[in-house]
């Protein structure tokens, strides 16, 4: 089967697993699987946009940084292992996937203090220019996190944050009160995507800057924060990049922005002249002064070998072959739900756009009753999607290492659980702390 011509429509209206293994066999970025830590061969694992898989380097090279850089080095290594640059060197990786410039995008912090760093500057930007611009649009569904920054900095800044219920009236929310359109790319409850392009265009036109959160986006859909013309933008390392627990998150700023203003946390690490130790702050050129405090090294070494296996895909067509192969791995999961698994369960569907432009790496389901417990049950069957409250089954497809016979898997197991109704027991209904 030739990748390029199969036409996955003509398996419709049900996958067979016989498909979905011509598929697999078919597939030019199956090798790119072997990258990666996997647990026994059994488990599907459906939540790399939550937290993304191991990459079978990041082991040897965190433990090259311990033992080497840190217990041989020591603190020699922060000119001679570069660990000086790595927000730069890692950034410059993260900014081939999402369209920013070398130099334009630092890894750093995590998402939400680097959300902080650029609404606050996109205010900051607002306030000298157009003072009567008091009001930051984003969405109710919006992640929550997001939303928390946004509200304690329109508190401080004496600005309202206004939270818009429907997506499509996001653009007739923009007026001459605007400030900052702030946005998650693509909504981590349904991955439902925006149009990036369009939605900053509409921003700009009223007059507003344009804040991008990029976490459920950079290696998982195509992003050009240039050919958008987007102002400012964050992302988070742990999800798509594959870059461990925790992983620094990472900042970019428009060129054009970039010098004029400073962003409010003013650690020596933004400094024009760190090692100077002057008292007063000068805040360094460009991107750099979007940095804070010194950058967490062994976090950073994990996240650039998680960068590195989504990089490893250029060759192989990069970003737009991993979203083609992420578009069917998304259809298809769509599909056999719809054939083989609603007809068992009344209240079941699909909330995740239909429209391939308007969704993510991700197929959501919701269920008010059937969410929590059958999300347990396919756990304990080793298919691991996750749970978001009050209703959604979360179930996200990355491209680099889900095969099609995974979503065949997935969609069987969860077939089966709604079929017995083995998700009625009661071990499946105990809440855990993380969801
Ligand atoms: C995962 C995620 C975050 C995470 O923020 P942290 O500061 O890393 O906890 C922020 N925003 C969105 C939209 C996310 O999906």
């Amino acid at each position: 089967m030739d990748p390029d011509t199969t036409d996955i429509d003509s398996i419709a209206p049900q996958l067979f697993r016989e498909d979905a293994e011509a598929l697999d066999i078919a597939d030019p970025l199956a090798p790119l699987r072997d990258q990666f830590e996997l647990p026994e061969s059994g488990l599907v694992y459906l939540d790399g946009n939550s937290l993304g898989v191991c990459p079978k380097a990041t082991a040897a090279r965190v433990a090259d940084v311990v033992q080497g850089e840190w217990g041989q080095g020591l603190i020699r290594s922060w000119n001679n292992a570069g660990w000086i640059d790595l927000p730069q060197r890692v950034g410059d990786k993260i900014a081939r996937l999402v369209g920013a410039g070398p130099g334009e995008l630092v890894a750093a912090d995590s998402t939400s203090v680097n959300l902080f760093k650029v609404l606050a500057a996109a205010l900051a930007i607002q306030k000298a220019l157009a003072p009567a611009r008091r009001v930051i649009v984003s969405e109710t569904h919006n992640f929550p996190t997001d939303l928390y920054i946004a509200q304690a900095l329109a508190r401080e800044h004496g600005c309202e944050l206004q939270l818009v219920d429907d997506a499509a009236a996001l653009a007739s929310a923009l007026g001459a009160d605007t400030a900052v359109l702030m946005l998650t790319h693509v909504n981590y409850r349904n991955g439902a995507m925006h149009d990036m392009a369009a939605l900053t265009a509409a921003a700009h036109a009223a007059g507003a800057l344009t804040v991008w959160d990029l976490a459920h986006s950079a290696g998982a859909v195509p992003v050009d924060l240039h050919g958008a013309d987007a102002d400012f933008a964050v992302g988070c390392g742990y999800k798509y990049l594959n870059g461990g627990p925790g992983a620094p998150a990472f900042v970019w700023v428009h060129p054009r922005h970039a010098d004029g203003f400073e962003q409010p946390l003013a650690g020596w690490m933004g400094h024009a002249a760190p090692f100077e130790f002057t008292p007063g702050y000068r805040p360094a050129p460009g991107i750099a002064r979007y940095l804070c405090g010194t950058p967490a090294v062994l976090a950073m070494a994990a996240l650039e070998c998680g960068v590195d296996t989504v990089l490893s895909a250029e060759p192989l067509g990069g970003m737009a072959a991993l979203r083609e192969k992420s578009l069917r791995l998304t259809r298809l999961f769509a599909m056999q739900v719809r054939a083989t698994c609603m007809p068992l369960a009344p209240n079941l569907r699909i909330v995740s756009p239909d429209d391939d432009a308007r969704r993510g790496s991700q197929v959501c389901l919701a269920d008010p009753e059937l969410a929590y417990p059958v999300v347990q049950a396919l756990i304990a069957r080793g298919v691991i999607g996750d749970f978001r409250a009050p209703d959604i089954l979360r179930f996200g497809f990355t491209p680099l290492y889900t095969r099609f016979t995974d979503v065949w898997d997935a969609a069987e197991h969860l077939r089966q659980v709604l079929e017995s109704g083995q998700w009625r027991e009661p071990r499946f209904s105990q809440r855990q702390v993380v969801t």
